[in-house]
């Protein structure tokens, strides 16, 4: 039966902890009495370096109930990194992994949709909000631009799925082999290119605590995000090159007309070409130094060339029992 590990993480979430983790069992418990999952599956808490209690209610808890486990990490690393560490963490003793955040605004019950979606086969399932009027009027804008800036800029991201899915154990593997240090899921996930599909859900107001990503904090990641998917933002600094240069030259074309029928001050033309055709040449430069840069920071990423879906080359992939199975069913 399927093994489940929920992997939620933890930055100063002592208000909204003892809830979750009653709520999380709950929801375990329920699974397992339909028997939806495995009674070895898990919940994986990680403290991203907070500063209040965390810690002491996770570890508290992992005494006390055996499906609990607890991550420490050594600073606060951030909600992306705290979710990689968990994921990383679990993949060794669950066949598939949910990621959601402690304060419980997304809907904790569609994880039986996620885990019937897995045992149909998918190996991603994203959990999408269908609506989202408890966000301020300013979070749910500015999401919307940013879905809609990365986008058009070429980057897949899934409409209105924050890091709430689920993820089959060999996609989480298939994860580890990105190495680049700023990683922007919501973006690499789709990139593995496993079989998808999505699960639509409310989101609800935060019950306790407050946000941890105050609006600078989510600017900073939309920036991230951004930066590291697309070199559209260099390419734009080239444009901007060629466009000046090519004003420069009809500038000049008009300053010198203007010069030959007398209407200029003197030196104002040999000054007024320079200023235009030299910032041109600057900016270009400054594009192509930065085209340079952005192979560098792609190589340096070590982003996996491809990822194997099915190998039948390496390994009995096909088991003795599933090979007398399919000869059963006809297809020998
Ligand atoms: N979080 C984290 N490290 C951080 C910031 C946030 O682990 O540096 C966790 C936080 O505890 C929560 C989740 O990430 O479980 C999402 O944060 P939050 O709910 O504050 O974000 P929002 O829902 O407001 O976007
Ligand atoms: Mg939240």
């Amino acid at each position: 039966m399927t093994i489940l590990a929920i992997v939620v993480p933890c930055y100063n979430e002592e208000d909204m902890l003892p809830e979750t983790i009653e709520q999380l069992r709950a929801l375990r418990q329920q699974l397992i009495d339909e028997q939806l999952i495995s009674s070895e599956s898990k919940i994986v808490f990680v403290d991203d370096g907070s500063r209040d209690r965390t810690w002491s209610i996770i570890y508290k808890a992992c005494l006390r109930y055996e499906e609990m486990k607890g991550i420490k990490l050594a600073g606060n690393a951030g909600h992306q990194h705290a979710l990689l560490a968990g994921m990383f963490a679990a993949k060794q003793m669950a066949d598939c992994i949910v990621t959601m955040d402690a304060d419980l605004q997304d809907d904790i019950y569609v994880v039986r949709e996620f885990v019937r979606k897995f045992q149909e086969g998918y190996d991603i399932v994203y959990g999408v909000r269908r609506k989202r009027d408890v966000d301020s009027y300013v979070k749910r804008r500015t999401a919307e631009m940013f879905y809609r800036m990365m986008n058009r800029i070429g980057v897949q991201l899934i409409y209105n799925h924050a890091d709430y899915r689920l993820m089959s154990r060999r996609a989480v593997e298939a994860l580890a082999q990105f190495r680049e240090v700023n990683m922007f899921l919501r973006g690499v996930v789709p990139l593995l290119g496993f079989p998808s599909t999505t699960v639509y859900y409310d989101r609800k107001e935060r019950k306790a605590g407050v946000t941890k990503y105050p609006f600078m904090k989510m600017i900073r990641f939309a920036f991230d995000g951004l930066t590291s998917f697309s070199m559209v933002p260099i390419r734009f600094v080239s444009l901007l090159g060629f466009c000046s240069f090519f004003v420069s030259v009809l500038f000049a074309l008009y300053v010198l007309f203007l010069k030959m029928t007398g209407h200029t001050q003197t030196g104002w033309t040999s000054l007024i070409m320079s200023i235009w055709l030299v910032g041109g040449l600057q900016l270009i430069a400054i594009g192509l130094v930065g085209e340079y840069v952005g192979k560098v920071y792609k190589e340096t990423k070590q982003r996996p060339r491809y990822i194997v879906d099915v190998d039948l080359l390496n390994g009995p992939i096909i088991a003795r029992h599933e090979r007398e199975k399919l000869t059963e069913e006809g297809i020998s």
